[in-house]
């Protein structure tokens, strides 16, 4: 097991987190003066209660076959990424390795906390993982890999045996980002938690799960590695209608949708290629497709003309030609494919 804390800012190692009021006292019963809050109840006039944050994070926690103190719930996967940033780089000093194309946060969170960027290309049109040249691009001030599996905008998720390698020979902490794990029919590297302390896992409520809106994004880590986000994030970062409004979506049985979006995902990836403005589908294992085309812009307007908004990837590196097509509900697919087949 590698020692983490020495990949941890010295200023984070130290910190003396703020404790709430509700740090202090967990309870909910007895006459509460103690937060300086509106005494009137009207549903949220009292901070998050800890106890209903523990109970999602047990509920997810079981989901996902981790125990609670190996996940950090955050205000969108996004809270998480940045909070990679914030605990492990030193910023102007400390770099991070990105593969690319990738998810565009995993840039925008090293620009805003000064950490210089390694971007590695994927290979090109496999876009294949490059394991060597990840590690290629890395030094001693490099604390941060990312990649991303199933990867936006390409489509395709990586294997675990690829991934591992990264987590084997890498000295810094390894984030794999897996927002569009449910949609893929390949095992994801929850698996590997366990074994590598390095390793930060994450997911969202907000693909498969159909809770965009509500904002609540998923780090799996080592006990360690959470307690230290844990002491970093903003206090009360989710909000007591989200807890409870995600509880309750939680006991829903989102299969059915999954299947339906795989299936139609599926079908539209055989049927595509016949259009004849459509050169290339590339294989997905999430909920979108990237599909390479004849004349991205226009076609891109076309769809905009007829109400279909689709994600214009053209000018992305290695995406040269590419739209990203997120599966909609059988409808919204037959009316997307209706303008692809009349487009010319
Ligand atoms: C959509 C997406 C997310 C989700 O971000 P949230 O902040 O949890 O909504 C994360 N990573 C990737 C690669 C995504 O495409």
């Amino acid at each position: 097991m590698k020692d983490i804390s020495q990949l941890v800012r010295p200023n984070i190692a130290a910190l003396q987190p703020y404790s709430t009021a509700r740090d202090e006292y967990k309870g909910e019963l007895g006459i509460l003066l103690d937060a300086n809050e509106n005494p009137y109840d009207n549903g949220i006039n009292r901070y998050p209660s800890t106890a209903l944050k523990e109970q999602l994070r047990s509920r997810v926690a079981a989901l996902k076959g981790v125990a609670p103190e190996r996940l950090f719930l955050g205000n969108g996967s996004d809270e998480a990424i940045d909070l990679c940033y914030r605990v492990f780089c030193e910023p102007g000093r400390d770099n991070a390795v990105i593969m690319a194309p990738s998810y565009g946060m995993y840039s925008v969170c090293a620009d805003i906390n000064n950490v210089e960027r390694r971007m590695v290309l994927l290979e090109p049109e496999t876009f294949a993982l490059p394991v060597e040249k990840m590690l290629g691009a890395a030094d001693s001030n490099t604390k941060l890999m990312f990649i991303c599996s199933p990867n936006n905008p390409t489509g395709n998720a990586f294997a675990v045996s690829e991934i591992e390698r990264l987590a084997v020979a890498f000295g810094g902490i390894l984030v794999v980002d897996e927002a569009y794990i449910d949609f893929s029919g390949k095992p994801g590297v929850l698996q590997l938690l366990e074994k590598y302390s390095n390793l930060i896992v994450l997911q969202t409520l907000s693909k498969a799960w159909g809770m965009a809106g509500l904002r609540i994004g998923l780090a799996m880590a080592s006990p360690y590695i959470i307690s230290i986000f844990k002491q970093v994030k903003y206090p009360y970062n989710i909000g007591t209608d989200t807890i409870a409004l995600a509880l309750e979506k939680l006991n829903g049985d989102i299969a059915p949708q999954v299947a339906e979006i795989v299936s139609e995902r599926d079908r539209l990836a055989a049927e595509l290629p016949s259009a004849g403005c459509v050169q290339k589908v590339y294989p997905s294992d999430a909920n979108f497709l990237l599909i390479k085309v004849t004349d991205p812009r226009g076609l891109y307007n076309a769809l905009l003309e007829q109400g279909v908004i689709v994600r214009d990837r053209s000018r992305v590196a290695l995406c040269e030609g590419c739209l990203r097509i997120t599966v909609g509900t059988p409808a919204e697919n037959i009316k997307l494919e209706k303008c692809i087949y009349s487009y010319e």
